[in-house]
């Protein structure tokens, strides 16, 4: 027989008339603290969620299907909602598409004569299942946009080659994807990327032939793009009449609007494609006093999947600690905040899906968010947690909020929590799905210890990270995930009090 709850007692006693005494305040309890969250809750949720059975938890897969079915039961159990008015409660669909280059070829002519270039320097991949494109000029764009990450060069109807590197100049400027699709939406209808020799042209050349996973694009990624090596971009810029070095130092100049090659393109490819829908999981603690400010908590759910080849001896790559462990925290966070007193603001939950593929989910929830994003007054993401022992430092991935940064700084401190403010971790800020919130000004922040101590992090990321090792076993140290879980609680309870936290931001 089950126990019965406490509303089901209070149900009761009135139906037999019995009159439920008032507690007098001077006798009510004092608001009970929330009760720690323990390291065999968490490895109780990543024991399941990194189990084979969830064959690696990759996107449009069964592993998803049952992800999803999980994190959406046990918000529910927590007492959280579904957003209200969605077609598809607890569910946002993030339509992807899957493609595999077929591979494409090329044809460059300067002045008219056909240049000769090593076939093994160019990788082609169409956006469509097939595209033939003749005679384009060809435009050397460096890194593709200025300081303020606009496009200033004239790609329209051309080829662009564009540098991977991220510039070195401004600050925060979008990655190579993002870039690429900016120069398409600029008009370009092929973008070449130049790959840097420590890329790895062989692993490049893998991945383009494995399976890649895009979001279905709102506004365009070009008709062709692909990658050029080093010494083929070189090839290009000489029989262009261009001297390489000083043509590479010119794109380095922030006000760079890039060069017109006197060259012609003609590109083809092919490609497999696969359109399917995966699935944000998005809930809501309706909170006790709304202001229409909310707080959002958010971490992926998504891992690789299978990731061995056929034979061998573990497949599945079952992402334990990337991020099983982070799922596993935001669900006993929600459980906290639920169950002790209500948050003044609304709290919404979200658990992304196809970070690993280039933080589309997050994207996709960016575009199209279940509350509008200037409402958001903190988003902290969780991922990759369990790095960590106990009494591990607190460092904040996208510091820079004062306002933000001290009150994360008072609620850790007041915890026991030690803090470090060294900024190591901070090239991770474009690794994580906060990255795609920030963007577009939301306040974005990734606190905890599992980017405090480098070391243990280096450790983590050169062995099990991204391998059939990341799977959950009684070695995982979760006990540094259970200290950030409190952390959490504490955190979202902060941000969510109108008096502590007015919202007024910085
Ligand atoms: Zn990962």
């Amino acid at each position: 027989m089950k126990k019965p709850t406490f509303r089901a007692a209070l149900a009761a006693s009135a139906l037999i008339g019995l009159a439920v005494p008032a507690i007098p305040a001077a006798f009510a309890a004092p608001v009970a603290a929330d009760t720690p969250i323990t390291e065999a809750e968490l490895a109780a949720h990543i024991r399941v969620l990194a189990s084979d059975a969830f064959e690696g938890r990759a996107p449009g897969t069964a592993g998803e299907d049952r992800t999803i079915a999980y994190i959406a039961g046990e918000w529910a159990r927590a007492g959280l909602e579904p957003v209200k008015g969605s077609d598809t409660p607890w569910l946002q669909p993030v339509p992807l598409v899957e493609s595999r280059s077929l591979g494409g070829e090329a044809q460059f002519r300067a002045k008219g004569r056909a240049i000769r270039l090593d076939p093994q320097g160019l990788l082609l991949n169409s956006r469509d299942a097939e595209a033939s494109l003749d005679n384009l000029p060809v435009m050397f764009v460096g890194y593709g946009v200025d300081a303020e990450g606009n496009v200033t060069a004239d790609v329209a109807g051309k080829a662009a080659i564009m540098f991977f590197e991220n510039p070195p100049y401004g600050k925060d400027l979008p990655r190579y994807r993002e870039r690429r699709r900016m120069l398409a939406e600029a008009g370009a209808k092929a973008v070449l990327v130049v790959a840097p020799e420590a890329l790895g042209w062989e692993r490049l050349r893998g991945a383009m032939s494995a399976a890649s996973i895009e979001r279905v694009q709102e506004s365009g990624e070009p008709a062709i793009s692909g990658f050029l090596s080093q010494a083929a971009a070189d090839t290009l810029f000489k029989q262009a009449g261009f001297a390489v070095d000083p043509l590479r130092q010119a794109a380095s100049d922030p006000g760079y609007r890039g060069a017109a090659l006197p060259l012609t393109a003609d590109l083809s490819a092919r490609t497999e494609v696969r359109a399917f829908d995966s699935h944000n999981v998005i809930a809501r603690l309706p909170g006790a006093n709304p202001d229409g400010k909310a707080v959002l908590f958010l971490g992926h759910w998504d891992h690789l999947g299978l990731c061995a080849p056929e034979g061998a001896a573990d497949r599945i790559c079952n992402g334990a600690v990337d991020n099983a462990s982070g799922i596993a925290v935001l669900i006993e966070v929600a459980k906290r905040l639920a169950k002790g007193p209500r948050p003044d603001r609304d709290i919404y939950f979200l658990a992304t899906t196809a970070e690993e593929k280039g933080l589309l989910g997050a994207y996709h929830f960016a575009d199209h968010p279940a509350v509008p994003l200037s409402d958001i007054t903190v988003a902290l993401n969780l991922d990759t947690v369990a790095i960590s022992p106990r009494g591990t430092p607190v460092a904040t991935i996208g510091r820079g909020r004062p306002a933000h940064d001290a009150l994360v700084t008072e609620v850790a401190t007041r915890l026991g929590r030690k803090i470090d403010s060294d900024g190591e971790a901070d090239p991770f800020v474009q690794r994580q799905d906060g990255w795609a919130l920030g963007a577009k000004g939301v306040a974005s922040l990734m606190v905890g210890g599992s980017f405090s101590d480098m070391a243990l992090l280096e450790a983590f990321l050169g062995d099990d990270y991204h391998g059939p090792g990341d799977e959950f076993s009684d070695k995982i140290p979760l006990g540094g995930a259970a200290e950030d879980a409190d952390l959490h609680v504490a955190l979202g309870r902060a941000f969510a009090d109108k008096q502590r936290w007015p919202g007024t931001g910085d």
